[in-house]
């Protein structure tokens, strides 16, 4: 049989899986078929990449810092990846308000479209669940430094939502690992070194799934979505979104281009595995194990850099969130007529940067973080639900598209940091862990 890259096998995946989930909205029963008997395989798909995120983190945050063997290497890696993820970030909300404020896709959208959606999804539990979970993570200015500290280790590792936690906890043992010295540090970097490649045999055998995954997940988004006019009436608006997205997969290839000097095309080609599956299920960190060993395997990124680089920024670094909550605060603005004014724009800019830094690496999240770049703004609490109602039908399908961009994102800025100090380097396939490409 002719041999078929992973990046080709996941596409048909995905289009039969789109197609599928399209034929059976037409089906009666269809819905609930794709509901009940083909989700299940996506989801214990999901489930597994999510199973491995936290050992992965754990074993490869610790091997790169041990292989550093000093201190000052690793304050530079940090200070260089968090000062081009908070660059990349306000580039990409700029070209999202530069986006919308030109395009004004707001300002069109009829008096009926906006009351039908405030009608239908308003008062919908999923646009009431992210107000009440803002209302939670507003108002603490340090709360994210505190929640970044946990006060149990294991307590941490045990949910996936404390992913920062997790690198903090790592981060300190990989230091003091580094501090105690080689020799007596041995026994423990033998043992992470080892479940490190255990762990990637691992991301490996699940891969071999994701063809057939991405095909559940899709014809479960295409089959549960929601009233197709609805979604043409913000058209316009997702639009937009998408074209930034697009702009800041250039500004990436222009990045990989012209600083680290690799061919843009070759790069995408390579992470695009990564991309898909972020497509596929909406979340970075889902997406990590797959991220990483593309980075580390197909583009030659050091391990040392990437294992650092890519968790934190998976949790960190959004752009593709950043730059949809620029455009979604300003669309809701222009479409409910709320007056913006230059200082409000710079306001975005602030608190989407701040917004993406603090978002969960999961389906959704971003919408949660709008709120509190909406009411930074001053937009008036009454009409939150509103605001988000009127964006709510096409969540799903941006989430799917910003998170492509949140993970190219970290995916370029680890080859930058690589190049930086001198660990980009050629391809290096394990040979047991090529196999996934040839099945
Ligand atoms: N789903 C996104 C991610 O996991 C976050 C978001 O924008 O909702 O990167």
């Amino acid at each position: 049989m002719k041999k078929l890259d992973l990046h080709w096998k996941i596409l048909i995946g995905m289009i039969l899986g789109l197609l599928f989930g399209f034929a059976m909205t037409y089906v009666s029963g269809g819905r609930g078929f794709v509901q009940d008997w083909i989700n299940p395989f996506g989801t214990i798909f999901v489930k597994l990449l999510k199973l491995i995120a936290i050992p992965l983190i754990l074993a490869s945050l610790i091997k790169g810092i041990s292989d550093l063997k000093d201190i000052s290497k690793f304050r530079r890696i940090g200070l260089r990846t968090i000062l081009i993820y908070v660059c990349t970030t306000v580039v990409a909300i700029t070209i999202g308000l530069v986006l919308v404020n030109i395009l004004q896709p707001g300002e069109g959208i009829s008096d009926d479209t906006i009351a039908k959606l405030t009608q239908t999804y308003a008062s919908d539990s999923g646009v009431v669940s992210k107000i009440e979970e803002a209302s939670k993570q507003k108002e603490r200015p340090l709360g994210f430094l505190e929640d970044m500290v946990p006060d149990n280790a294991i307590g941490a590792m045990s949910d996936n939502s404390l992913m920062l936690q997790v690198i903090f906890f790592t981060i300190f043992l990989g230091i003091s690992m580094l501090l105690i010295g080689e020799e007596r540090a041995k026994p423990l970097k033998h043992f992470f070194d080892s479940l490190n490649f255990v762990v990637l045999k691992m991301v490996d055998l699940i891969m071999l799934t994701a063809p057939y995954a991405v095909f559940a997940l899709l014809a479960n988004v295409v089959a549960s979505s929601g009233d197709p006019d609805l979604l043409l009436a913000l058209l316009k608006y997702a639009g937009v979104v998408v074209l930034g997205l697009f702009l800041m997969i250039i500004f990436y290839g222009l990045v990989v281009s012209s600083y680290t000097k690799k061919n843009a095309f070759w790069f995408l080609k390579e992470i695009s595995p990564a991309q898909l599956l972020a497509f596929s299920t909406s979340s970075s960190a889902a997406t990590l194990p797959v991220t990483m060993e593309r980075v580390e395997e197909h583009i030659g990124v050091d391990k040392e850099v990437s294992s650092f680089v890519l968790p934190v920024g998976a949790t960190i670094n959004m752009d593709g969130t950043s730059l949809y909550q620029g455009v979604a605060a300003v669309f809701i603005a222009q479409a409910l007529a709320f007056d913006l004014a230059l200082v409000d724009q710079l306001k975005i800019v602030l608190t989407a940067l701040l917004a993406s830094i603090g978002s969960a690496a999961v389906p959704g999240a971003g919408m949660v973080m709008l709120v509190i770049v909406l009411e930074s703004i001053g937009f008036p609490p009454e009409k939150l639900a509103i605001g988000l109602a009127l964006i709510f039908a096409v969540d799903r399908p941006l989430d799917m598209c910003r998170t492509i961009i949140n993970v190219t994102g970290d995916a370029t800025v680890s080859m930058v940091v690589a190049k930086s100090v001198g660990k980009l380097g050629e391809p290096h396939i394990e040979e047991w862990d090529d196999h996934y490409d040839e099945v």
